[in-house]
């Protein structure tokens, strides 16, 4: 990083004409809190859980993850930590845990797993809650939401865990035993129409933009061979966006993105036009984006939006966008 960027590190995400905006990390391994801590972070937008799980050879017990969830939640005590549930399947999977399918992405994955066996999803969420006794900073996403029922089950699920904890427990002073806020990825095409929905049923969105791109563009995200097909940038994914965000507002609902866009100038500057509350990402990006958005008005970000979204195709948003991030050094 030039010194110039590095420059903003400690300073707020603000526009020029004083809107502000939450950047946040996403996170995944136990160690490298201390450097992740001085990233210029707001908190943790998205804690992958498959990570730890994935370098071992069986399921860690309540014990370990409790352990483990309780030293990222005090690493980033007066944060939010926002600990998304499993979300193994996919291209994620876990040695102890083989799943063999023709079409992996649209298969047996993140939320279908953990409400099939309900068993590894109270284990989490007892030890998620459990490891918040102290501090009392996190919340609970629940990945590959494609329908409400998943919603309803998986909050049973976390309620249930929550009324067992709370008859087990013996807390000391200073101790509470919360229900932490539940919130949702959005990633998955169906929910874009069951907004409204869902709104009223969760505490926070938050856009999970890899798998979005993914699902909408029926683009493998990991194939080289069509990986010119996949793009954030693609005038659906953007109009997509866009709507999210405007429903978001239109039902007082907290939304944040936690893909790989949100870590680049270009889509940064469209989330921020768009109205989304907070961005997470990976924590070497934050300094640069909180660079770009110190360097532009809410206003003239909201008019590069307007023309961004009259072109029709990737490539030329694309082109535009960095056009314009020259102009601002
Ligand atoms: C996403 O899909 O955008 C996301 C943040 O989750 P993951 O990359 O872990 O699927
Ligand atoms: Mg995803």
């Amino acid at each position: 990083l030039s010194e110039k960027v590095r420059s903003v590190i400690d300073l707020p995400a603000q526009t020029l004409d004083g809107k502000q905006i939450d950047l946040l990390l996403n996170a995944g391994l136990s160690s490298g809190f201390e450097h992740s801590k001085n990233s210029g972070a707001q908190g943790i937008g998205l804690y992958r859980t498959e990570i730890p799980f994935m370098n071992r050879s069986c399921f860690p017990s309540e014990l370990e993850q409790t352990v483990l969830y309780r030293q990222v939640l005090e690493a980033f005590a007066g944060e939010t930590v926002t600990m998304r549930t499993l979300d193994v399947g996919g291209d994620k999977s876990l040695p102890y845990f083989p799943i063999v399918e023709d079409n992996p992405f649209l298969g047996w994955r993140g939320i279908r797993i953990t409400l099939d066996h309900p068993e590894i999803f109270l284990l989490q969420v007892r030890a998620m809650m459990r490891a918040n006794i102290d501090q009392g900073n996190l919340a609970i996403m629940l990945p590959m939401i494609s329908h409400l029922d998943e919603v309803n089950d998986a909050i049973r699920l976390v309620n249930q865990a929550y009324y067992e904890l709370s008859c087990e427990l013996v807390l000391d002073e200073g101790q509470v035993l919360n229900r932490p806020k539940i919130g949702i990825m959005i990633e998955v095409p169906s929910v874009l129409f069951q907004l409204p929905e869902l709104a009223k049923k969760v505490d926070f969105f938050s856009v999970g933009s890899n798998d979005l791109t993914q699902y909408l563009l029926a683009v493998d995200r990991n194939n080289a061979r069509v990986a010119g097909l996949y793009s954030a940038y693609h005038p659906a994914v953007l109009r997509a966006l866009a709507l999210i965000a405007e429903q978001a507002k239109q039902y007082h609902i907290p939304l944040s993105l936690c893909g790989e866009l949100a870590g680049e100038p270009a889509g940064a500057l469209l989330l921020l036009a768009m109205g989304y509350d907070q961005l997470s990402m990976n924590p070497h990006n934050i300094a640069r984006i909180k660079w770009v958005i110190r360097h532009i008005e809410l206003k003239k970000a909201q008019k590069i939006l307007k023309r961004a979204l009259t072109f029709t195709n990737a490539k030329q948003v694309h082109n535009y966008l960095n056009e314009q991030l020259e102009l601002l050094g």
